[in-house]
């Protein structure tokens, strides 16, 4: 399998599409899913292209993986949430659907499941007011 570069993701790396920014270095950038499978939902997207973990640069992962460790940190605390689930999809059957790699940082809270994975669309005051907490804990 290729990596598309028509994807929506790179469509958003490139400005080309709007998004809940909450940060964004030379390696990264860091987003609200706006399908989120819980509250504070985020994704942090490498720049560099791949399609997913299978076909991406080692190098780029170890620039990525500080970050998606300071994104979960921040979520934790812009959110109050109990714990952190780290998701990753590789190929559609495994349930990746944008084939640009992302890691998934979904907060958990004691007593409530998890919606499910592309649910509805979350409010868009909502992601913002979301955003701006996360970024201001990084
Ligand atoms: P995956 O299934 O791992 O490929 O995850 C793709 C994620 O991107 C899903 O959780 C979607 O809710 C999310 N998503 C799709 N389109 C957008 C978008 N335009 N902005 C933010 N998140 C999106």
């Amino acid at each position: 399998m290729t990596y598309d570069p028509a994807n929506i993701f790179a469509k958003i790396l490139a400005g080309d599409l709007p998004c809940h920014k909450v940060h964004e270095d030379e390696t990264a950038l860091v987003m609200m899913d706006i399908f989120p499978q819980s509250k504070g939902h985020t994704l942090v997207i490498p720049k560099a292209a791949s399609r997913n973990l299978l076909d991406a640069d080692p190098k780029a992962l170890a620039a990525v993986m500080p970050l998606v460790q300071r994104v979960a940190r921040a979520v934790k605390a812009a959110t109050n949430a109990d714990g952190i689930r780290l998701a990753q999809f590789n190929e559609a059957p495994a349930g990746q659907t944008v084939f640009h790699l992302h890691f998934h940082i979904i907060p958990a809270y004691e007593g409530v499941a998890l919606g499910t994975h592309g649910g509805g669309k979350a409010d868009d005051a909502e992601l913002a007011a979301l955003a701006r907490d996360i970024a201001a804990k990084l």
